[in-house]
């Protein structure tokens, strides 16, 4: 309870009808206010200074005896030609090595197709 609230009890023995809304103010707008932050937070600083928000797509690998593999550009992927390098999340599917392969059948990077499926991830700008 705020100091307000109990002042207002307080001087007027019971519950005047302005202590009330102020109540019901704070029990509806409380939450309210709480849920406002939590969506505040998401769209938050960058977590290091210079970072951008990309949005990227999801691409998935199209040979039939594959799984199929998804390559995920906020995970990002092993470099099955170049283990030492792995690729790091922020890479979109277009900038990965022309090189690259699908890491379950080894098809090429053109036999992928993206899926439609968008995810966001933060890069160094
Ligand atoms: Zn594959």
């Amino acid at each position: 309870m705020s100091r307000v609230m109990e002042q207002d009890v307080m001087m007027h023995g019971t519950l005047s009808r302005r202590g009330a809304i102020k109540i019901l103010a704070a029990l509806f707008l409380g939450p309210l206010l709480a849920r406002q932050a939590t969506a505040a937070s998401l769209s938050a600083p960058p977590p290091e200074p210079g970072m951008v928000l990309k949005r990227l797509q999801k691409w998935e690998c199209t040979n039939e005896e594959c799984e199929p593999y998804v390559y995920d550009p906020s995970v990002g992927d092993l470099n099955v030609r170049d283990l030492d390098r792995p690729i790091p999340p922020g890479v979109a599917f277009e900038d990965l090595p022309d090189d690259w392969i699908c890491p379950i059948c080894n098809d090429p990077k053109r036999d992928f197709e993206p899926i439609g499926d968008w995810v966001e991830v933060w890069v160094k700008a």
